[in-house]
């Protein structure tokens, strides 16, 4: 990642935001916080396992497994649109990835607006997969002539004479190998959490058992010593796609390391599901036929002036916050040395909360779905501002936990005191 510039804010009421962020960070050890609306995104529940492994590995995603309820059916097949294609476009784990989608319909166009949390720097690779995604989509309302009309000469990325399903699988390959490095870490955890149960599920196949056929293949892949992610993604989803497969796993590892080794096919085979989900849409509905991507560039980091670097105790003071009891004193003592340190590191602006505030800042540019898609789920400062907002925009769901890295672009921090006082 390049360096960033850093905008320094004089803003009191950014600074106590800072503040207790950090403070309720310490506090409630980065568990769930309860909603501070009651939700109107529905997210369908975790399993057990599901909920174990983000309190494990707070980066990790989980799969595509939403159900929005925003209403119409059109506008919840939009609303995985935007979910899937955040995704799609979010390549490879960690923060710096975590990607939001907002959108504009207008008569002839359809507009994604795209933000990362940190600058979505177009390399060559996102450029590359953009035009091939856009070109896919392009591909689902056309014969190949005029597909391949439209690409120009020069323009072979899909395999030129080819049919359409080929050019599924040309676009399901490109987008393998635009997530290879999500794909290798997701094959050597399942390796890990499988590779005891090697010998008992190959012979259960020997036996002809049910659902023991297509995972077998998964197992032969994750053996090889150079695995074929195409191939494994590809028997992944096959496993997806046949009810067995998980009830076999039960039986063989038990509900809770099935539910583990479940979670990673699935998201093994996330980049199959989202080619054959995009494909939907676009048949559905044929104005998703012609999108323009728009990337838009994250602000700057906002950093706190000197005169806001205090102490854990005279912040608290300032907050005024009530009387510390023992337990509270206990655990920020615990950080007391680490408080200014911390409040002090340049602050990001969240993905979902750069589209929001362009979209309220900016007349003609409202979404036209009240909808953000996202890569992961909202965190609790992100979710408090979004429900402030008058756009109400929702997103696939909160995970309520409150991340004291969380900043707002320094031409917004003016107003942040009226959006919080809603
Ligand atoms: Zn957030």
């Amino acid at each position: 990642m390049s360096q960033r510039a850093v905008t320094k804010s004089r803003n009191e009421a950014f600074a106590r935001v800072v503040w207790s962020a950090h403070i309720l960070s310490y506090l409630s050890q980065q568990r769930s916080q309860p909603a501070v609306i009651p939700s109107v995104t529905i997210a369908k529940a975790d399993t057990e396992a599901e909920a174990e492994e983000e309190e494990e590995e707070e980066e990790e995603d989980f799969p595509s497994n939403v159900t929005t309820a925003l209403g119409s059916v059109d506008e919840d097949i939009k609303a995985k649109f935007l979910d899937c294609i955040a995704e799609t476009l979010s390549s490879k784990k960690g923060w710096h990835y975590v990607t939001a989608t907002g959108l504009r319909e207008y008569e002839c166009d359809v507009i994604v607006d795209v933000a990362r949390n940190t600058d979505f720097s177009v390399v060559e690779a996102d450029q590359h997969y953009l035009t091939l995604l856009k070109n896919f989509l392009f591909a689902q309302g056309h014969t190949h002539i005029d597909y391949f009309t439209s690409l120009g000469d020069n323009n072979t990325s899909l395999g030129k004479g080819k049919h359409a399903d080929t050019g599924r699988l040309d676009f399901e390959e490109a987008t393998i190998t635009y997530h290879s490095a999500r794909l290798n870490s997701s094959s050597s955890r399942l390796h890990d959490l499988i590779r005891m149960k090697f010998e008992r599920i190959f012979e259960a196949e020997e036996y002809q058992l049910s659902g023991a056929s297509s995972l077998v293949r998964v197992l032969r892949f994750l053996q090889a010593t150079e695995v074929n992610l195409i191939s494994l993604v590809r028997s992944s989803y096959e496993c997806t796609q046949s009810p067995d497969v998980k009830i076999f796993l039960d039986s063989i590892l038990g509900l809770t390391a099935s539910n583990k080794v479940w979670r990673e096919i699935c998201l093994l085979a996330r980049p199959v599901s989202a080619c054959r989900l995009l494909e939907d849409v676009a048949r559905c509905l044929p104005q998703f036929q012609r999108i323009e991507v728009i990337l838009h560039k994250s602000p700057d980091p906002v950093i706190l002036d000197g005169q806001f670097t205090l102490s854990i105790h005279e912040a608290w003071q300032r907050l005024g916050l009530p009387e510390q009891t023992a337990a509270t004193r206990r655990v920020l003592q615990q950080f007391k040395d680490v408080f200014k340190k911390d409040c002090s590191k340049p602050f990001s602006t969240h993905a979902e909360v750069q589209l929001m505030i362009h979209y309220s800042n900016s007349l003609h540019t409202e979404p036209t779905l009240a909808y953000l898609g996202c890569s992961k789920k909202s965190c609790l400062l992100c979710e408090i501002l979004m429900r402030k907002s008058p756009l109400q925009l929702k997103t696939r769901g909160r995970h309520g936990k409150c991340y004291p890295a969380w900043g707002i672009p320094l031409s917004n921090i003016e107003n942040l005191e009226v959006q919080l006082s809603v």
